[in-house]
């Protein structure tokens, strides 16, 4: 949206209505005017002519009517425009900050609601799966619980239903009668009790990035094609806010993650431990917390085998692995070149020890490539535990005891776990 054009438009708009009303006005001093000469006339002339009362009456009453319809027409007039107004301002107050994307979504959905008459509003996010494959994924609602909808996922591959189509097509669509229309899914109609509704794509810089759907359940008032304009204009904002959100995401995902392994970065484990370590400090009095660090064995013999490159898809493994043995609640990080580290939140020693066991077990037992050409014929890790607040209470000591436990288990023989006390 040209925000400046809109508002440049909303305020001349609003003072022609100003105009008009004064207009208005004169047109009473106009009647009054009259007013004043008949009574004059009636004053001063004998006898006083019936018809001419008459047609003082019929004037004045016409007048009358006709300036308070007019006066009543620019006044909601106004308040529309100073309404439309406060929510211009409230929207490019809401755009500026990026984190409060949600507010944004539900400031424009209201806004849709009140002024364009829909009832029910749904936006959809163009998403991608694990498999790469491409989802429209309901991501607010105004109207609806969310929560009825949030598992309807359209898949953006089977273009037959009218949600997806939207988004293949990149056009706007008014369904007159779902429950007897071929793109309408059924399962979905019947869910939402769908009669009238309209679907329109959110594309901002020629970019698709989901799909918005509004409808007139409780109104009842009926759609045409001429909607789809103002429609898609809303469309626009939400289309801006999404993509701002989707940058804001990325860039905040960049920024704690290891480029090559896509594990958390050294920085944020760091954050992320002391945080932790601190609340537990101030709330959780009995709180625990225990500390895995690892490193590859042999791995510069690794690389000067077989090459770096190889070496990066041993580390992205690797992370994979980590990741995949952990918890949602566990923080698995890339802690330098070959080495990581994961963080264990209400873990015992014991608990960790045996995380650390199954690490070192199922990457003995990987089948990386080139594994055979390791010393011992394959490649391996060494680990160290460490638990707070046992072993300290403080990030740099937890680190450094999981650090000597790596150690001892490096100086013993490689591909062990091991853990050191802190004396
Ligand atoms: P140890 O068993 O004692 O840990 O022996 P090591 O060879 O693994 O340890 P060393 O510290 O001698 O060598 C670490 C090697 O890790 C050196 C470097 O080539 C490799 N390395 C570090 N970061 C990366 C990386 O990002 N990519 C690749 N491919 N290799 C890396
Ligand atoms: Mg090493
Ligand atoms: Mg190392």
């Amino acid at each position: 949206m040209s925000s400046n054009k809109t508002k440049k438009d909303v305020l001349l708009a609003s003072r022609k209505a100003v105009e008009t009303v004064f207009i208005n006005k004169l047109f009473s001093f106009g009647t009054l005017y009259l007013t004043a000469i008949l009574i004059i006339y009636f004053i001063f002339s004998t006898p006083v002519r019936i018809e001419f009362v008459f047609i003082w009456i019929l004037i004045t009453a016409f007048n009358f009517i006709h300036v308070d319809y007019r006066n009543n027409i620019k006044i909601r007039d106004l308040t529309k425009i100073n309404k439309q107004l406060n929510y211009i301002e409230q929207l490019t107050t809401a755009l500026r900050s990026s984190t409060k994307t949600e507010d944004v979504l539900k400031l424009v959905m209201k806004n849709l609601t009140e002024e364009l008459g829909y009832d029910r509003v749904i936006i959809y996010s163009l998403e991608t799966d694990e498999k790469k494959k491409e989802l429209l994924k309901p991501i607010t609602a105004y109207g609806i619980d969310y929560n009825m909808i949030k598992e309807h996922i359209f898949k953006l591959d089977k273009a037959l239903d009218i949600i997806p189509r939207v988004a293949v097509e990149r056009k706007g669509y008014i369904i007159l009668n779902a429950k007897d229309d071929y793109r309408c899914s059924q399962g979905f109609v019947a869910m939402l009790g769908l009669q009238e509704f309209t679907v329109v794509p959110l594309v901002t810089k020629n970019t698709l990035v989901g799909v918005l759907f509004a409808d007139n359940i409780i109104n009842k008032r009926h759609l045409e094609e001429l909607d789809l304009v103002p429609l898609m204009s809303f469309a626009n904002q939400v289309a801006m806010t999404l993509e701002n959100a989707k940058l804001y995401e990325k860039v905040e995902y960049l920024a704690i993650r290891d480029g090559l392994t896509n594990v958390y970065n050294h920085r944020c484990f760091i954050e992320s431990l002391n945080s932790e370590i601190q609340r537990m400090t101030r709330y959780e009095k009995d709180g625990i917390i225990s500390i895995i660090m690892l490193d590859i064995d042999n791995f510069k013999h690794y690389n000067d085998t077989n090459g770096h490159k190889a070496g990066d898809s041993v580390l992205v493994e690797v992370g994979q692995i980590l990741k995949d043995l952990t918890r949602k609640v566990d923080k698995v990080a890339r802690y330098g070149g070959e080495e990581f580290i994961i963080m264990l939140p209400s873990t015992q020693k014991n608990g960790a020890m045996m995380l650390a066991e199954r690490i070192r077990q199922t990457i003995e037992n990987h089948p990386f490539e080139f594994a055979a050409g390791q010393p011992g014929g394959k490649l391996t890790v060494s680990l160290g535990v460490s638990t707070y607040p046992e072993d300290g209470t403080s990030e740099e000591n937890l680190v450094n005891i999981a650090d000597k436990g790596l150690y001892i288990s490096k100086a013993s023989g490689r591909n062990r776990v091991s853990i050191a006390r802190a004396k």
